[in-house]
């Protein structure tokens, strides 16, 4: 009889919550679909596409487009099946049997779970108090600790907290480990390393088009480093794992900057918004504390998350709840009014 083996055996295949809900503030998405002047560039992309063809293994025109959004090199870049698909090849590429990686906590949880399919041993670095990283107690977990990769998110999602780009710096330029910083909210505030990955040796940053580029169904990551790892994590990947409709979408997409990053200042207007509104709460409520966050989302710790999580879905309205603690996305500054209007009516009884 064949059995599964141990690593895959108690796996769970991935939930993401699931019904109709108006009002969904639970995966940190963009609120609004593209507009139709780009959705019927997007449908005339669509008659170009040969279907018969195996897509471009190296994404080109998707790679040039997104390069010059970020004004880099598109020789750094590497095209993924979604940032998901980046983190799982990176893991397993770059890392050998027996050797340990560093994952901070709380932090996005894929990390840590790829590493136990890739039999990988993972260790983790608590965040402090306020949930930020200290980046000098982080150096020296990975030299005593002798971690061959360091991986986490800058802004982190979860807590919507980030380093500075200094502090980035030091902990990439301190340490011989490959740092993979990933920058999936980056666009949302503006301490990126982007434009420097190319003077480090032992640098990956993750981009995607999930979050602030609004384009989640596409499945679109990238991952920029220097032409030496380029070369590698292009050698490992399966040779098509971006689609001719994602790639060429895409391409599309990133063209339009100006309607993108005007579209992001409203995302973080109401980011703001939504943490005002929160800390207004927090005033009259002992056990009730957002974070203030550069991403586009706003972490609050509570022991009521739970009851205020189903009390929402109960409006029809759903957020992450993290056990003690809620992620809520900001939405349209409707939806963020009605989440806050809420919350109050909650504890109001
Ligand atoms: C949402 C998210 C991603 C997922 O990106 P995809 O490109 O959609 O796979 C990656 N990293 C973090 C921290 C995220 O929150």
């Amino acid at each position: 009889m064949y059995r599964l083996n141990d690593k895959i055996k108690k796996l769970e295949p991935y939930d993401p919550i699931s019904g109709t809900y108006q009002i969904r503030l639970d995966a940190n998405e963009c609120p609004e679909n593209l507009p139709e002047e780009i959705t019927a560039e997007l449908h005339k992309k669509l008659d170009e596409i040969a279907l018969n063809r195996y897509p471009d293994p190296l994404a080109a025109g998707l790679v040039n487009s997104f390069a010059e959004y970020y004004d880099i090199d598109p020789e750094f870049v590497t095209a993924g099946n979604g940032s998901d698909e980046l983190i799982f090849l990176i893991e397993s590429a770059f890392l050998e049997k027996g050797d340990k990686m560093l994952v901070a906590a709380p932090d996005f949880s894929m990390y840590k779970f790829y590493s136990s399919i890739c039999e990988v041993e993972c260790k983790s670095f608590l965040k402090n108090e306020s949930l930020d990283i200290d980046v000098d107690a982080l150096i020296d977990t990975v030299d005593r600790e002798d971690i061959k990769l360091v991986i986490f998110s800058n802004p982190c999602n979860p807590t919507g907290r980030g380093i500075t780009k200094e502090q980035a710096k030091k902990l990439v330029g301190s340490v011989s480990a490959l740092v993979v910083l990933d920058e999936a909210y980056m666009d949302f505030w503006d301490q990126s390393l982007l434009d420097e990955v190319g003077s480090y040796s032992n640098l990956i940053i993750f981009r995607t088009a999930s979050k602030a580029v609004g384009s989640a169904a596409l499945r679109l990551g990238f991952a920029v480093a220097n032409p030496t790892i380029s070369k590698a994590i292009k050698a490992v990947k399966s040779p098509y794992n971006v689609n001719s409709l994602s790639q060429a979408f895409g391409e599309v997409i990133y063209t339009h900057k100006n309607y993108l990053e005007k579209r992001q200042k409203t995302i973080v207007n109401s980011r703001e918004m939504l943490y005002n509104g929160l800390k207004e709460i927090s005033e009259n409520v002992p056990d009730f504390l957002p974070y203030e966050s550069v991403a586009n989302f706003v972490f609050v710790k509570t022991d009521a998350s739970a009851k205020i999580w189903e009390y929402l879905k109960s409006r029809s309205i759903v957020v992450r709840n993290m056990g003690g603690y809620l992620r809520i996305t900001a939405g349209t500054a409707a939806e963020t009014n009605a989440v806050l209007g809420a919350i109050k009516d909650y504890f109001a009884g």
